[in-house]
């Protein structure tokens, strides 16, 4: 008998189970913005990322009709073949107008942009000092592109200085030392990237934008930060953190989560546009975003600055959300946002926690544990939607507040 030339897979899966890190699909059927079916079951859902209950808005449901009554279902190409259509380049003008920089470019999800995106930007000869806990996105990014990659410590701004620091000192002294062997090492490229997140997703604690532009400034280093769970949510208007600056030289905004839709885009100046156009392979070989996607993101952009009511409900909600669970000697990290962290530590209790959040009180609160989050950093992740009733979110504290 030949070998099991897939022994690996059981290996591998056999070594999650055995740290109760086992992962799992289990299918959902929405209900409301909130509210979804499991089998015949109902659960309030506060896990999801739909900050602002519009994923299951009227004005997006049109949007999306119309637009594939009008377009069909699918752009049928790249971006560069026969993808871009009208739709496609009004929705990045408004974009870039909205956020008031000069250009903005649409890609198919926030994973994908901030995989690609990096990976055309840096090269080998790059240096990317990024926040410890960012992203996997960004991470799978850096890790493309071949650069050299230190992570400081999670937003710990004398850390990243004093890298930054010597980083200046080393490629001034290979500005000196380079020779005709280092061909491809060219003197006056020294690319220096920094990569953040502006809210943490895992987390919700806020970068801190100013020290990070002023830090990239002063050492000359380009400034990327990932703005997907502040857009449409924080800032005058619902513009982010990063998105709406342009001291930030590329911001990434999704439009999966306060959206409510699919997609994301970056905003940067025509220049790098232009380049991307032309060098990043997760726009150039990658059908368009379809039709019905484009319409309802244009719909939720239109509604998103009149939302100020819906976004002050929700700030105020997690406000006292996080009080009280302080209160009863519950840590909640740093949270700053909707999102709620409630760290438990252990993976099984953070397991136990959920379970008994669903079967005694009909909740849905997904754990998260490693290696989605560092070691011992196992938590319930609660994310509050302007879209949840006051009494569902008296039944979560409460719930909270009762958990053994
Ligand atoms: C969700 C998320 C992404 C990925 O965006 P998708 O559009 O869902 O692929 C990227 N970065 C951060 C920080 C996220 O939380």
């Amino acid at each position: 008998m030949s070998r099991d030339k897939f022994a690996f897979l059981d290996a591998a899966l056999k070594q999650r189970r055995a740290v109760a890190g086992l992962r799992s699909l289990r299918p959902l059927k929405p209900r409301d913005a909130v509210q979804v079916w499991q089998g015949d079951r109902q659960l309030i859902n506060f896990s999801h990322n739909d900050y602002l209950g519009l994923s299951k808005h009227p004005a997006l449901i049109d949007a999306a009709q119309d637009y594939a009554e009008r377009y069909g279902t699918g752009a049928a190409a790249s971006r560069l073949v026969t993808g871009t259509y009208d739709i496609h380049a009004e929705l990045e003008q408004q974009l870039a107008q909205t956020y008031n920089r000069e250009a903005a470019l649409l890609f198919n999800t926030g994973f994908q942009a901030n995989l690609t995106l990096l990976a055309a930007l840096m090269n080998q000869q790059a240096l990317v000092l990024c926040d410890r806990l960012v992203h996997n996105s960004l991470l799978q990014g850096i890790l493309a592109s071949g650069a050299r990659f230190i992570r400081y410590r999670h937003n710990d701004y004398p850390h990243l200085e004093q890298l930054l620091q010597q980083a200046d000192q080393t490629c001034n002294l290979n500005a000196t030392t380079t020779t005709a062997t280092a061909a491809n090492t060219d003197p006056v490229d020294k690319r220096i990237v920094i990569v953040s997140e502006t809210i943490f997703s895992m987390d919700g604690d806020r970068a801190d934008v100013d020290r990070l532009v002023a830090l990239a400034q002063q050492y000359n280093a380009i400034l990327y930060l990932d703005d997907a769970h502040a857009i449409g949510v924080l800032g005058a208007q619902g513009t982010g953190l990063a998105v709406g600056r342009t001291d930030v030289d590329l911001a990434v905004g999704t439009f999966g989560k306060a959206f409510g839709c699919f997609g994301a885009f970056v905003v940067c100046s025509q220049r790098l546009r232009d380049y991307f156009i032309n060098f990043c392979a997760g726009l150039i070989y990658t059908t368009a975003l379809p039709p019905p996607v484009i319409g309802a993101i244009t719909a939720a952009l239109a509604l998103l600055p009149a939302l100020d009511a819906e976004r002050q409900q929700l700030a105020t909600e997690a406000t006292a959300l996080r009080t009280t669970l302080q209160a009863h000697g519950y840590d909640t990290g740093r949270s700053d946002s909707q999102i709620i962290p409630l760290l438990l530590g252990s993976t099984e209790r953070t397991l136990a926690a959920a379970q008994q959040l669903e079967t005694g009180w009909d909740l849905l609160v997904t754990p998260i544990r490693p290696p989605t989050v560092p070691q011992g950093s196992a938590r319930l992740r609660l994310a509050l939607s302007s879209a949840h009733q006051p009494q569902q979110l008296e039944r979560l504290q409460q719930a909270l507040l009762s958990l053994t």
